[in-house]
């Protein structure tokens, strides 16, 4: 099914993301996890893509197994990396193939931090992808936003100019780069608003389970920690399960201000985990599609 008929005002989606492992160990957790998450009926999921190798491959047979097999509504990532159009085009009917309806069009990065260099026969950027993706079958495009702006786009609004080119091109919302400041993604969301992006805003949260991990995904990405979370992770970097505790309530705090504030969803970044996810879930009882049926 394709997803933007669960976008409603008032309704917020609720999704969550895994990625494809690497050993057979990790895909046994990886489907135990889907189904302990899935009772709480997000209204789809998402599987990322990798920066190549086996693990894609494996996007799309997960994507196909989530959809056909678990039977919930599976948003696929792709990315422009190493990929002629042709290649994607092909990548493209094979998920068409294994019912998959969703995609989320991305450009990638360059491995190791390098510069980003276009595939000869690819796309430079998203929009290009996300043009490319509608022009093939019935599928519903999604694309990135990033709250705090894109690590390699110097100027705010010209990071807002080409996410309303994504827009332009077809994508039917924007799933946001993790943050931990509320106020970046509602200032994002109002800068949105005035450009006349109009398409669902959906907030990429991650629950923090491990102190020197995040700090190491937002070096990667770009996000910031406000101060006094930062101060109150690192006083317990030495108990775990209680940073994991703060983690939790912070991040519940967080999707409850969004949800107060009208947001149009929310995407939790799982890491493949589910105890964290469930609880924040539960403590919201956010009206994903079946909870609120
Ligand atoms: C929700 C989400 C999911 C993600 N999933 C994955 C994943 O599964 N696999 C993966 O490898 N990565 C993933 N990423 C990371 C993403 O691929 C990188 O952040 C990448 O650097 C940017 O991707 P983009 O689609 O926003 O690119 P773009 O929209 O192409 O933007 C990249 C940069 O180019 C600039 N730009 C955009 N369009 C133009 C234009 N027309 N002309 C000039 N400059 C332009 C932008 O301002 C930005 O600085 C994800 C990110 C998010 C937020």
């Amino acid at each position: 099914m394709r997803i933007d008929r669960f976008f409603a005002p008032n309704r917020p989606t609720i999704s969550f993301e895994f990625f494809p492992p690497k050993t057979d160990e990790a895909w046994k957790s990886l489907y135990q996890t889907i189904e302990h998450l899935k009772p709480l009926a997000p209204t789809y999921v998402s599987v990322t893509y990798g920066a190549g190798g086996s693990t894609r491959a494996k996007t799309v047979e997960l994507c196909g197994k989530i959809q056909q097999e678990i039977g919930i509504d599976t948003l696929a990532h792709l990315t422009c990396v190493g990929h002629t159009a042709d290649e994607i085009g092909q990548i493209l009917d094979q998920l068409w193939d294994k019912g998959v309806r969703n995609v989320l069009a991305l450009r990638g990065d360059p491995p190791a931090g390098g510069v980003w260099t276009k595939t000869p026969g690819g796309f430079d950027h998203a929009d290009e992808l996300v043009n490319f993706v509608r022009s093939k079958h019935d599928f519903f495009v999604a694309c990135a936003g990033f709250p705090e702006g894109h690590p390699q786009c110097l100027n705010l609004s010209r990071d807002l100019e080409h996410l309303k080119g994504k827009v332009d091109m077809g994508a039917g919302a924007i799933v946001t780069q993790l943050f931990f400041d509320n106020n970046d993604f509602l200032h994002f969301r109002d800068n949105c608003r005035r450009l006349g992006i109009n398409v669902p805003i959906v907030a990429g949260i991650m629950p923090i389970l491990n102190v020197s991990q995040i700090k190491r995904f937002v070096t990667m990405c770009g996000a910031k920690i406000p101060h006094p979370l930062l101060t109150k992770l690192e006083s317990l970097e030495h108990d775990p399960a209680a940073a994991e505790a703060a983690g939790i309530e912070y991040a519940a705090n967080q999707c409850r201000d969004l949800l107060f504030h009208g947001v149009d969803g929310i995407h939790f970044y799982t890491l493949n985990k589910h105890p964290a996810t469930i609880e924040i879930v539960k403590q919201l009882r956010v009206p994903g599609r079946n909870v609120a049926a």
